[in-house]
């Protein structure tokens, strides 16, 4: 039999470590279906006919290829060459559902005819939504009752697409307690549901199979730029909450060393504040969510709340695949604030005419600050991971307009 892990290089080993990082660190009762996701993940991956769906589903229903785009006018104002890779056009209006498609597809491969998920600000939870529909596979979301009621246009959003949005009581009613809910469903109802997890995060295999559903972009940035500028990038930029735009970005740029990796993590109000969510850049090693990885955790060990304007930003621990990465030398880790983020937007919206969603702004943010060091003939693509259109209510509250 051939190796499958073999396609994507060295990392995972065959236990789901990147470096010391990652694992498998989920209750005995949930190792089947793990193994089951993993087996059942690799034999469909590495089929012609799963390659094709995909394909067929990311082009006709998702609007793959997303343009790399030339900002003409950003491009001026940086001193170097700016392009946006534009996951803000995926249907949806973020990279999410490069993920959902991927995962529901194979749920319906394994005879699963049940989603569920859990959701923070609603992102993920409407991704999953939009792909359980397409599937027509009963979807269940489960979110903290305290995000309920802060998130209710994405709570609505969901429903329109006939999902069932459960929330839940328990604990401080927000993501960590929504993601014990979730476990404890999949649990009973293992047979014939799937947990469809939005990052490169959990216990192995989805940090693996997450990556994979979004090595689209990397792909498709790698083919545009050798079309557009006939080389590759010398730096690339995306955002990191669990860092799965991210690795999917950087992914297919990891052997060319010529290629400077930034990942930028939520400085909220600064990391002296404690009010942050970069748990790569100022966090320490720990396990959550069945993962070794770096988390935002205090002396005893308990998970510290994140904070972020950015929903997407807003979490404790990120995937342990860039922890590695990290640790090697290969990615730069930074950290913009929310300050910053706004101040992005402002630019972008005035230059490009494009309204980014506050998480990718992070980036643009960081792209400013280092611009000067780099020359008008050097090439800097941006993944701008979704559009502002979801955080209308927030930018009102913070971007005072005129009359
Ligand atoms: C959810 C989200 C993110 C953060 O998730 P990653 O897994 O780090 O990519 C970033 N940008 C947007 C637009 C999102 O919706």
């Amino acid at each position: 039999m051939k190796n499958t892990l073999r396609y994507y290089g060295k990392y995972p080993d065959e236990y789901g470590h990147y470096g010391e990082f990652g694992g498998k660190f989920a209750p005995e009762i949930l190792i089947p279906a793990l193994d089951e996701l993993e087996q059942s993940f690799h034999e469909n991956y590495s089929s012609e006919k799963f390659q094709a769906e995909l394909i067929n589903l990311y082009g006709d229903y998702a609007g793959r290829p997303t343009p790399l785009y030339f900002c003409e006018r950003l491009s001026e104002k940086f001193g170097c060459k700016v392009y946006f890779k534009r996951e803000d056009l995926v249907h949806g209006g973020a990279h999410k559902l490069n993920n959902t498609l991927g995962q529901a597809l194979l749920a319906t491969k394994m005879k699963k005819d049940r989603l569920i998920a859990e959701t923070g600000a609603g992102q993920h939870g409407f991704a999953t939504a939009i792909a359980g529909a397409k599937f027509g596979l009963t979807t269940e979301i489960f979110m903290g009752h305290k995000d309920v009621m802060r998130q209710k246009h994405n709570v609505y959003r969901m429903k329109l697409l006939g999902a069932k949005v459960i929330p839940v009581y328990s604990g401080d009613q927000t993501l960590k307690d929504a993601i014990n809910e979730a476990l404890r469903d999949w649990i009973s109802n293992i047979h014939h549901t799937h947990y469809l997890i939005g990052s490169v995060v959990g216990p192995h295999p989805y940090p693996l199979i997450v990556r994979e559903f979004q090595r689209v972009i990397g792909k498709e940035i790698k083919e545009q730029i050798m079309t557009k500028e006939g080389r590759l990038p010398d730096v690339i930029l995306a955002c990191i909450g669990g860092g799965s735009n991210a690795m999917g970005t950087f992914y297919e740029f990891i052997e060319n060393d010529s290629t400077a990796l930034i990942g930028i993590e939520a400085e909220g109000e600064g990391i002296a504040t404690g009010k942050h969510g970069a748990s790569l850049f100022a966090g320490t090693k720990g396990i959550l969510h069945g993962a070794l990885t770096y988390i935002l955790q205090d002396e005893y060990g308990q998970i510290q709340e994140s904070h972020s304007i950015s929903a997407g930003l807003d979490y404790p621990g990120v995937g342990p695949e860039h922890v590695l990465l990290k640790e090697i030398g290969r990615l730069k880790v930074v950290a913009a604030t929310d300050k910053e983020a706004l101040e992005a937007i402002d630019l972008c919206c005035k230059t490009e005419g494009i309204i980014p969603a506050l998480e990718p702004a992070h980036a643009i943010a960081h792209a400013a600050k280092i611009s000067a060091e780099y020359d008008k003939d050097d090439i800097m693509v941006i993944t701008l991971s979704g559009s502002g259109s979801k955080d209308l209510d927030i930018l009102k509250q913070h971007m005072r307009l005129e009359e």
